[in-house]
């Protein structure tokens, strides 16, 4: 078996792992990051969209804010329709802060291409990764790659390997607390090279089901409907969907919407979880692998970069000033956040969709909190606080 040394081994290459390698690379702290996919099918992987002004912040501060400064597009609100009534969240005006609109896809590239400039050591298409002592002072990590064993020794372990990768299944039962709602429908996404039908995203309840639409860029446009869980992406061709966005979008947005092939199509399921452990002795775990939220309130990628930037921190400080605060502190403090979070994407969800058991109080009780959004200004700085980001805590304390 090969023999490896490390600071801090990472497992996965999605935006946490790779956000968390180049973090500590900038304040002198080694890793590896060990991903089973190849390059290419991480780059290309369509998923978030809304990047939060802290997102935004983190990721300049990682060296990576160039193209996102340049290419990204800056949305300063975003709508709300039902029943024929729209309401603009003015997140500019009502909070002072913004989102920023890059896809995931991009951002991965960005930290991939950093990642590659400063000779990071990231392999590719590993298989058995092993997570070993993880409650000792030397916990190690094993994989296979190309048929050849290794081992990388370590002083942590940051499981970055999102909510099915092996990090968490570490932490014994007796030690977590996980907390999961799967919700009764998955989003149906559609991504095609036609200019968006908004110049902002629009969250839209309707008597059909959810619909959002959302964008990529001013050619690249980004749909969603809500579906039945369960439901086979192959019994929904172009011309049906195309024809259900509109038709849950209302008349007046759907006169807008341009139809063209989808570049991507794909069903996502939707639920919420959140594993309370994100720490087991020098294992951590961020982003996906500890939690996941609804979409609906554009939090999964946000809440990664979070995790990773209080986690960075940590680390700098127990490596470069001997200061064990933070990684003592870490799990308390990310969790603080994540719960606020996912009562946000929760409370969206709630509000927007169509469950198939909600009988009419439920959908009156649907129809007049959005009533009171739509004529309360209080209730719109609240949504427009938490859609822009919530601010992060001194993780030192
Ligand atoms: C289909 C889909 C659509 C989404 N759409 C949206 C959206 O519209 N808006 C939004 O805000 N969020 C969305 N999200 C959520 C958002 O993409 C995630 O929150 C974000 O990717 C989290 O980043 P992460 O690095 O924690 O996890 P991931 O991106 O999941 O990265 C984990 C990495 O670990 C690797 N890995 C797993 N197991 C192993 C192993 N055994 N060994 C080595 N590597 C391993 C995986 O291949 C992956 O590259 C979506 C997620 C999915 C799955």
């Amino acid at each position: 078996m090969e023999g490896l040394k490390t600071q801090v081994a990472i497992i996965g290459a999605g935006p946490a792992g790779l956000l968390l390698s180049q973090l500590l690379h900038l304040v002198g702290i080694s890793s590896i990051v060990l991903e089973r996919q190849t390059r290419p099918h991480v780059e290309g992987r369509v998923r978030a969209g809304v990047l939060e002004q802290g997102t935004v912040e983190v990721l300049t501060r990682a060296g990576v804010g160039a193209r996102l400064e340049n290419e990204g597009q800056r949305h300063s609100g975003f709508s709300i329709s039902a029943n024929s009534k729209t309401c603009r969240i003015a997140l500019e005006d009502l909070t002072g802060r913004h989102v920023t609109v890059y896809g995931q896809t991009e951002v991965t590239k960005d930290l991939m291409a950093a990642r590659a400039a400063a000779d990071g050591e990231l392999h590719f298409e590993v298989s058995n990764v092993e997570l070993h002592d993880v409650e000792s002072d030397a916990p190690s990590v094993t994989f296979s790659k190309g048929g050849v064993s290794h081992r990388i020794t370590c002083s942590f372990i940051a499981g970055c390997d999102g909510f099915h990768g092996p990090s968490r299944q570490v932490i014994p039962r007796e030690r977590k607390l996980e907390h999961e709602r799967v919700y009764p429908f998955g989003w149906l996404g559609i991504l095609a090279d036609v200019p968006p039908c908004d110049e902002e995203l629009v969250y839209a309840r309707s008597a059909y089901g959810f619909a959002l639409a959302s964008m990529r860029s001013a050619t690249q446009s980004r749909y969603y409907i809500q579906c039945r869980a369960g439901e086979n992406v192959a019994d929904w061709s172009e011309d049906r969907l195309w024809d259900e966005i509109r038709r849950r979008l209302g008349p007046d947005m759907a006169s807008h919407v341009v139809t063209g092939p989808a570049v991507e199509k794909g069903i996502a399921p939707i639920r919420s979880f959140v594993c309370e452990a994100m720490q087991h002795g020098r294992l951590f775990l961020a982003g996906d692998a500890a939690h996941i939220v609804p979409p609906t309130g554009a939090k999964g990628l946000n809440l990664a970069v979070g995790d990773v930037q209080y986690l960075a921190t940590a680390f700098d400080a127990y490596f470069n000033a001997s200061n064990e605060a933070g990684l003592k502190r870490y799990a308390d403090v990310a969790l603080q956040r994540i719960w606020k979070t996912q009562r946000f994407s929760w409370m969206m969800t709630n509000l927007l969709h169509d469950f198939d058991d909600s009988d009419s109080f439920t959908q009156r009780m649907q129809l007049a909190e959005l009533d009171d959004i739509f004529s309360s200004t209080a209730k719109q700085t609240a949504i427009a606080e938490n859609y822009a980001g919530l601010p992060y805590d001194n993780i030192l304390g």
